[in-house]
């Protein structure tokens, strides 16, 4: 099973929009980032679910890749 605080994800400076990665798990935590560009502390806040949106789409992902292992080694 794959750990998905190991995902990285990429999400938008709220300040100059730059795109960044940061793990999940910072998200789910709701620990704080730096923005590399414009260095503005960002507090991770997973308030509209955006986080927990992202973790179900993986997990749908992952069981579509399951579906497709599995019929591949049949
Ligand atoms: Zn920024």
């Amino acid at each position: 099973m794959f750990d998905l605080d190991e995902i990285w994800i990429d999400v938008n400076c709220p300040k100059c929009n730059y795109l960044f990665e940061i793990q999940m798990i910072d998200a789910r935590l709701e620990k704080k980032v730096y923005c590399p560009n414009c260095k503005i502390t960002i507090k991770l806040q997973d308030k509209d679910a955006s986080v927990h949106t992202s973790v179900k789409d993986i997990n749908n992902a992952l069981q579509e890749l399951n579906k497709s292992l599995n019929n591949l080694f049949k």
